[in-house]
């Protein structure tokens, strides 16, 4: 398995979920057993060094990679999910979409200031969803160091925006 193998997984989905969106379905890249080995591996590589203390995955595909990332890693997983979906206190923060608008939450006990967060998702679009999750993660203390995805979508201008907002923040995207 290599980057062009694992890339040629994933499907491209004209006018979905709307006219105008090419959407970027990632399950196949899980349902290979090699293709999703290769993903995490690479994720892990790239962050080996940097004293990671948890894994934070974005609802919904950002679990399933985020899962495998942190028991690679041997650190712990804390979700950041849609609205009114984890049952305790939480941290809330708005976004915008490429396609539409939502907000997301994380529990306030989960990270402490003691954590350097590596966060987790499929696609980089607008950057929109991660900077409302950089944005909870910091109300709970913990740093982020990163964030990996499978595909980053540099038209849409995530990455520059992450970049200038949060200039600490290491991208990564291991199947571009
Ligand atoms: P954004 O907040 O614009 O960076 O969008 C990123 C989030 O929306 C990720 O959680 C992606 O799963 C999803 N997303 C946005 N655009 C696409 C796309 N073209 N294909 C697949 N997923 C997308």
């Amino acid at each position: 398995m290599d980057v062009v193998q694992a890339r040629k997984t994933i499907v491209e989905i004209a006018d979905y979920p709307e006219p105008g969106v090419v959407f970027k379905d990632v399950t196949p890249v899980f349902a290979d057993a090699q293709a999703f080995k290769f993903v995490v591996d690479a994720m892990a590589a790239e962050f080996s060094d940097s004293k990671i203390t948890a894994i934070v995955g974005i609802e919904a595909r950002g679990f399933i990679l985020g899962g495998a990332l942190a028991q690679k890693m041997n650190v712990g997983f804390v979700p950041v999910r849609k609205l009114g979906k984890l049952p305790r206190e939480t941290y809330r923060a708005d976004y915008v979409l490429e396609y539409g608008s939502d907000a997301i939450e994380i529990h306030t006990d989960s990270l402490s200031s003691e954590d350097s967060v590596l966060i987790v998702d499929d696609v980089l679009a607008t950057g929109g969803t991660v900077s409302a999750a950089i944005e909870v993660i910091e109300q709970t203390g913990a740093g982020v160091a990163g964030f990996a995805v499978l595909l980053n979508l540099e038209f849409l201008g995530g990455a520059s925006r992450i970049a200038s907002e949060h200039p600490q923040v290491r991208l990564i995207s291991v199947l571009d």
